[in-house]
C-alpha cells in the first residue's frame, strides 16, 4: 500500500471518487489499555490526534452529518465532503476526542445509546469481556444487572485490576448531565437505540427508538431524527417503519463512500480504530480501498 501511495495510485483514487462523501466512524478512546483489549472499539488519544492531522492533510470540507444527508436528499454535490460520527457515548469521547475536534472547528455527531448512560453503570458485557481478557476469574453471569455489576467489580478487585479512571470507571457512558452540557456547547446528539439493539418486532423497535429519542431530545433540546444501527445490524424490511418513525437517515458499518445511489437509511461509513495502520486509513480516505472493493464485487 505504501508503494501504491508513493506511485500516486491513492491520489488517482481520490480524483476518481472526488464526488463521493466520506462518513468517518469512531467509538471509544482509551484511559488505560482498552485499545489493546478491543482495538476496533477503543483508540489511544494520541492515535486520534495523529488521525486528525492525517485527515486535515486532505483538505476535506468537514460538515455536520445533517448537512451531508441534506445534500444527499436534495441531490446536491457531495464533492470533497466529510462528516465525523462517534457511536455509543463512551466517556473517553468527551474527555479525549471532542476537544481535539473542537480545536479544529470540526463538527461531530454522537449517536448515544441511552440505557447504560442513564444507569450510571459500566456497559456490563464489555466489562465482562475485558476482565476475561485480563485473565480475571469471573463469576457465572447473573441475570440481574446489579448482581452482575457487583460480581464483576468484586472479581476485578480480588484480581487487583483497577477499573478507575479520571471520569469514574472504565467502560462507562457519559452521564445525562455531562451529555446535556456538551449539547449546550453545540454537540449534535442522535439516535442509537435505548438498549443498543434493533428488534425484529415492530412494537419493540418502535419502543427502542421512542425511548432513545425521548431521552436524547430531553438532553439536547433539538430533534433527533438520525439513527446509527447498533452493531451495524438492520433489516431493509423495517425501512418503512423507520420512515414512519421519522428517521431521516441511518448509518451502517458497511465500508464504502456515500454517493447519490445510496439510500438515506443505509449510509456506509469508514470505520477507524487502533487496529488500522495509517496507510490503511489513507487507502480508505482516498477512496482506493472502495474502488478495490467495487472491482472485487464485480469480479
Ligand atoms: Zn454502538
Amino acid at each position: 500500500m505504501r508503494t501504491l501511495r508513493a506511485l500516486g495510485v491513492f491520489a488517482a483514487a481520490r480524483l476518481l471518487t472526488r464526488n463521493e462523501a466520506r462518513v468517518l466512524c469512531y467509538h471509544g478512546f482509551s484511559y488505560q489499555d482498552e485499545h489493546a483489549f478491543a482495538p476496533q472499539l477503543f483508540m489511544l488519544p494520541s492515535t486520534f490526534q495523529q488521525r486528525l492531522d492525517q485527515i486535515a492533510a486532505y483538505g476535506f470540507n468537514v460538515v455536520p452529518l445533517q448537512e451531508l444527508t441534506r445534500r444527499l436528499q436534495a441531490k446536491e454535490p457531495l464533492t470533497n465532503v466529510l462528516a465525523f460520527t462517534v457511536d455509543d457515548g463512551w466517556t473517553g469521547f468527551a474527555r479525549f476526542a471532542l476537544p481535539e475536534l473542537q480545536k479544529r472547528n470540526w463538527p461531530v455527531t454522537l449517536y448515544l445509546t441511552t440505557y447504560y448512560a442513564t444507569k450510571g453503570r459500566p456497559v456490563l458485557n464489555v466489562l465482562r469481556r475485558y476482565l476475561s481478557w485480563k485473565g480475571v476469574s469471573l463469576p457465572v453471569p447473573a441475570k440481574d444487572d446489579q448482581q452482575e455489576h457487583d460480581g464483576l467489580l468484586h472479581a476485578a478487585s480480588a484480581a487487583g485490576v483497577d477499573l478507575k479512571c479520571s471520569d469514574g470507571g472504565l467502560f462507562e457512558l457519559s452521564s445525562p448531565d455531562a451529555v446535556a452540557k456538551l449539547c449546550a456547547n453545540g454537540l449534535d446528539l442522535q439516535l442509537h437505540t435505548h438498549r443498543h439493539r434493533l428488534p425484529a418486532e415492530d412494537a419493540l423497535l418502535t419502543d427502542e427508538i421512542d425511548t432513545n429519542r425521548r431521552i436524547i431530545e430531553g438532553l439536547s433540546g433539538r430533534p433527533a431524527n438520525h439513527l446509527c444501527y447498533p452493531s451495524g445490524e438492520y433489516r431493509r424490511s423495517q425501512f418503512p417503519l423507520l420512515k414512519k418513525l421519522g428517521v431521516q437517515s441511518a448509518t451502517t458499518t458497511h465500508l464504502e463512500l456515500v454517493n447519490h445511489r445510496c439510500d438515506s437509511l443505509e449510509l456506509p461509513r469508514l470505520l477507524d480504530g487502533e487496529n488500522l495502520h495509517p496507510v490503511e486509513l489513507d487507502a480508505e480516505l482516498s477512496g482506493f480501498s472502495s474502488l478495490v472493493r467495487r472491482i472485487r464485487r464485480r469480479g
